[in-house]
């Protein structure tokens, strides 16, 4: 008998990972925080920078818990699921603070890290008692896995109608060349072989990855785990790419079935567990964003990632058009979305950048409303690499910003050799967002990316001090009220 898209296993399975976090803590409330975002969005840099902060207690004027006095301290704590790799803190930490500071690697897949808060809880009799604890796993895991949802109600011969209508049209055809060269080489009801497949899909995944860098796009299509595989490179479920249908009935050893039979594989050993073992069981959320990155590409970028967000949101939404969410029991009740990398720009854009960030999910949030869950927008630099100056030019004050460009940056046909500060005007952000979304009107941003801050301060203790943007204001939303 065919099995149904979720069946009972499924459920189980997830009332049976709700427990084993229950058991494995007692006594001690539990929160799950999910870090998510597309590639190079800052996942690596928020959660470093949180983990430090909450080690240090960090200066986070904003954060309610430790300008109260009440928060007592964090440490890290073995994280239970040994099946998960942790994320890798110290050497992100290292990486911050060698000398010279660099930036530390990006996330490639999903990793989770625990620390146990301490805190004083405001309620009088809870403080009597002494102090109280809380446990905070954080869950950071690619953006582009979440892309893969819509895959979830699509057969095979649907996802390659739709995959191969996108890469013939007149902007795709550049990129999707060599793939539809190999395409022509292969029969589909011809008898299947390893070698044809894995020729498919390596051109299949050269095409996503092109689409990708090329620089009009920052999003991927999915399937997500071409470009992001995490640990199962070279595996026979991500072996497949798009078909066309064979004429006549399909051969159960033909070419065409061997994909469709992967691209089901896909979608039970990776889609599904990655949703109910993981996905459903956050209680919180950041969405981190690059905006400032897709507004300096231009409006096709903009449009991409517009798109993309609009996806990545279909898995947040309540009652969303996908049966197997619909059965997952989900409990995120708040979700922040970050606008990452606000040192960019002087302070006076900052809530400019929030507009934009929000008109950016407008479209995805009016469709429905969130599963139940309280959603707030902020523009953050979770590690501040420049800081602000004025320069007199031509009689004008300018508000610019001061830090040093990465080897290699180049802007207004100068290339920077990643030593020596200079003063940027980063440009203003329009101040109707909607401006950006009309077609031919690029923002004229100066747009470097920066090296990470060479000089930090050290507080009492002699741990280092990052310098940060909002950062306190989005830890109050996302953890301070269990720490109450
Ligand atoms: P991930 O792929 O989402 O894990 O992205 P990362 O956290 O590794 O960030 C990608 C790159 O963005 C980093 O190497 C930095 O160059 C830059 N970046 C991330 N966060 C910040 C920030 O707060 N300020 C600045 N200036 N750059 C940042």
């Amino acid at each position: 008998m065919p099995q149904p898209p979720t069946n009972i296993a499924d459920e189980i399975g997830i009332a049976l990972g709700n427990f084993a976090d229950a058991a494995t803590a007692p006594f001690t409330p539990t929160l799950r925080l999910g870090v998510t975002g597309l590639s190079r969005s800052g996942k690596t840099i928020f959660i470093t920078a949180l983990v430090h902060n909450l080690l240090t207690g960090g200066r986070l004027p904003g954060f309610a818990p430790l300008t109260e006095g009440r928060f007592v301290g964090a440490r890290l704590a073995e994280y239970p699921d040994a099946a998960i790799p942790r994320f890798a803190y110290e050497q992100h930490l290292a990486a911050l603070t060698a000398t010279p500071p660099t930036w530390p690697e990006s996330t490639r897949r999903i990793s989770q890290l625990r620390l146990v808060l301490k805190y004083q809880s405001r309620r009088a009799l809870a403080g009597a008692l002494g102090h109280s604890t809380l446990t905070l796993d954080i869950v950071d895991y690619p953006g582009e896995w979440l892309l893969d949802l819509p895959l979830l109600s699509l057969s095979y011969a649907e996802w390659s109608a739709q995959a191969l209508e996108r890469a013939r049209r007149p902007h795709s055809r550049h990129e999707a060349e060599p793939y539809m060269d190999v395409l022509g080489t292969v029969t589909p009801a011809d008898e299947a072989t390893d070698a044809d497949a894995e020729r498919l899909a390596s051109a299949f995944t050269g095409y996503l990855r092109a689409s990708r860098e090329d620089g009009r796009a920052l999003s991927t299509l999915p399937p997500g785990r071409f470009l992001m595989p995490g640990d199962l490179e070279g595996s026979p479920a991500l072996t497949f790419a798009p078909l066309p249908p064979p004429a006549g009935a399909v051969r159960s050893g033909s070419l065409y079935a061997m994909l469709e039979r992967r691209y089901e594989a896909y979608k039970q050993i990776v889609v599904k567990p990655f949703f109910r073992d993981h996905f459903a069981r956050l209680d919180r959320q950041i969405v981190l964003v690059d905006t400032l990155r897709a507004l300096n590409a231009g409006p096709a970028a903009v449009a991409d990632l517009e798109t993309a967000l609009t996806e990545i949101l279909a898995c947040f939404r309540q009652g969303g058009s996908n049966p197997f969410l619909r059965l997952l029991a989900r409990r995120i009740d708040r979700i922040l979305f970050a606008a990452t990398k606000a040192d960019h720009l002087h302070s006076t854009s900052h809530d400019r950048l929030e507009a934009i960030l929000n008109r950016l999910l407008a479209n995805a949030a009016r469709r429905a409303r969130f599963a139940g869950a309280e959603t707030r927008s902020l523009a953050l630099a979770a590690i501040r690499a420049t800081r602000e100056g004025v320069i007199e030019e031509d009689g004008e004050t300018l508000d610019v910003i001061v830090g040093t460009p990465m080897q290699g940056e180049t802007l207004d046909g100068v290339t920077y050799d990643g030593s020596g500060e200079i003063a940027l005007f980063p440009g203003d952000l329009p101040a109707d967002p909607a401006v950006l979304f009309e077609a031919g009107r690029p923002v004229a941003l100066k747009f470097l990316r920066f090296l990470p801050p060479q000089k930090l301060e050290r507080n009492a203790a002699g741990d280092v001090v990052f310098p940060h943007i909002r950062f306190d204001r989005a830890l109050d939303f996302l953890i301070g009220d269990w720490l109450r």
